[in-house]
């Protein structure tokens, strides 16, 4: 017999365990089905996130950042340590502890908002119907009145560079490495490739990142990932573009590379391989015959713009559907799902979704870039300011980025913040906020900033629109 729930949700990861504790909060009866397990072997709630991604590698950018100011930047404030050193084994045994902390708690969250956890993998079969094989070898059968699917997404993985785990590694494996690699190669300079290159560049690899576009982080603002990249090659990441790999083999503890710049081939030898070139839709037995949910070409299960699938009573969310693959994408998608369900308005304003990539500096924008807009035919103006004219980045001995605000040409409305420095992960939701409440720059260059403060960067940026920033010649 079927037990009946109105909410079965597959997958506890940031898109599902919104859904979840939402669709709770609302007084709906609901089970949630995750398969992942820990370290420890034991089950682990939090998705990707948790376990081996947003967390987990924010713990190591931080810990490797302590290590790399002590070294670099210190000295400028007359500080100094002879003989710093990294053990790694402490660095990544902080950032498990971090991590079961944080699994944990959703376990704990999901038993005070009395959210039922079913620990295996998850079937949907024809009516709503989802069959669990559990960790112990049974199974059991949920009846749901809705079921949502979010079952988030894996790694890519290379024909020629099959992980295995130990030489070639994904970021499971990048985040518990148990040594500094003398020489890491990294396939992909997108945003794990950059996290992850920056955290062991930062403990002493020698990174060299290869990557098949010509152009670097074409997602970005043009003069972001300019600036940007300048900076990341003062840190001595080497990040070689335009080049395509053709073959990672593994002799003797070693991998060999084959790649092609455009002009010759040329060979690198590593000691780890991190492949991190996309990541695609978890939907490898999710679906039983005769659902009817369809999926597209790329695997992801299609859905409208509300997430429904189009089958009745069937939703899905998070990175297992279109769309940016980002957790707080997946927030909102989960708790707009269980408000509609619930009977309530539930949506994702795409348009004002955040992006953050936590090297040094950070990069973060939020709207369209000058190119989109110019693609789009879209009149608009700008306004940047530089962190090196602002007081409190360069106390801090942080002056490297700058803030440029986007602004429609006629009425001033904001399109688009884009910026690059210390703490932008943070600055960038004035933005967000900004554009949600349809502000303009006007607005922005009326509000009182704090001062001494990074945020004032934002303040003059938004007053250069119209050429009027007091801190720079217009
Ligand atoms: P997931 O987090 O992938 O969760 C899906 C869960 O469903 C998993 O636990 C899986 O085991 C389970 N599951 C799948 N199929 C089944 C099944 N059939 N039955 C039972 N369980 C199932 N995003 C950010 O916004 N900020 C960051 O800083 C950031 N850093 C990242 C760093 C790394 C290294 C990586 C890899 C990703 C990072 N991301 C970041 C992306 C972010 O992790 C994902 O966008 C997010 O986790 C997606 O959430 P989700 O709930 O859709 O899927
Ligand atoms: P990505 O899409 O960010 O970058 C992949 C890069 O690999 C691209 O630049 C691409 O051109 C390149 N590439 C693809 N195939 C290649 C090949 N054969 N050879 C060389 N280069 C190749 O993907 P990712 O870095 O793997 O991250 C996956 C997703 O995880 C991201 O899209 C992002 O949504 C999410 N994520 C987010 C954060 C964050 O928000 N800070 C952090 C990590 C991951």
């Amino acid at each position: 017999m079927a037990e009946n729930f109105d909410v079965v949700v597959i997958g506890a990861g940031p898109a599902g365990y919104h859904a979840a504790i939402r669709a709770a909060q609302l007084g709906l009866k609901v089970a949630c089905i995750d398969a992942a397990l820990g370290k420890d072997g034991k089950p682990a709630l939090g998705g990707t996130c948790l376990r081996v991604g947003c967390i987990p590698s924010k713990a190591l950018l931080d810990s490797s950042r302590q290590f790399h100011n002590l070294q670099h930047l210190f000295g400028e404030h007359g500080i100094s340590a002879k003989d710093a050193k990294i053990d790694v084994k402490t660095m990544v045994g902080r950032k498990d502890k971090i991590v079961k902390q944080f699994t944990g708690g959703i376990a704990m969250l999901f038993k005070a908002n009395k959210v039922t956890p079913f620990y295996g993998f998850g079937t949907l079969h024809p009516n709503r119907v989802v069959k669990v094989k559990q960790h112990d070898g049974t199974e059991v059968e949920l009846q749901g009145k809705h079921v949502i699917l979010a079952a988030g997404s894996d790694s890519i993985e290379l024909p020629f560079a099959r992980f295995d785990g130990k030489h070639v590694v994904d970021n499971v494996g990048a985040l518990d490495f148990e040594e500094v690699p003398k020489r890491l190669g990294v396939i992909g300079a997108g945003v794990i490739g950059l996290e992850l290159g920056s955290v062991w560049k930062r403990l002493g690899s020698e990174v060299t990142i290869l990557e098949a576009m010509p152009d670097f982080l074409a997602a970005a603002d043009a003069e972001v990932a300019r600036t940007a990249l300048k900076e990341f090659k003062k840190q001595g990441l080497d990040i070689k573009l335009g080049a395509k790999v053709s073959k990672a083999e593994v002799k003797k503890n070693e991998v060999h590379l084959t790649y092609n710049d455009g002009k010759a081939d040329h060979s690198l030898v590593v000691d780890k391989l991190l492949v991190a070139v996309g990541r695609k839709a978890a939907s490898k037995g999710l679906l039983a015959e005769g659902t009817g949910v369809k999926l597209n070409e790329r695997g992801q299960i299609e859905v409208d713009e509300h997430c429904a699938t189009g089958v009745e009573g069937v939703w899905a969310v998070g990175d297992c559907v279109r769309g940016p693959m980002l957790a707080h994408k997946g927030f909102e998608e989960g708790i707009a799902v269980a408000e509609l369900i619930a009977g309530l308005p539930g949506h994702v304003n795409f348009d004002t979704i955040p992006w953050v990539i936590y090297t040094e500096p950070e990069i973060a924008w939020v709207g369209k870039t000058e190119k989109q807009l110019k693609d789009e035919g879209i009149p608009f103006k700008t306004g940047s300011f530089p962190f090196a004219a602002v007081g409190r980045a360069v106390a801090m001995a942080e002056p490297a980025g700058f803030v440029k605000v986007i602004a429609h040409e006629e009425t001033d409305r904001i399109l688009g913040m884009h910026l690059v420095g210390v703490n932008v992960s943070e600055l960038v939701h004035e933005g967000v906020l900004a554009m949600e409440f349809h502000g303009s720059a006007e607005d922005l260059a009326r509000i009182c900033h704090a001062h001494p403060t990074l945020s004032e960067a934002i303040h003059d940026a938004a007053m250069a629109v119209d050429k009027r920033a007091i801190h720079k010649a217009n």
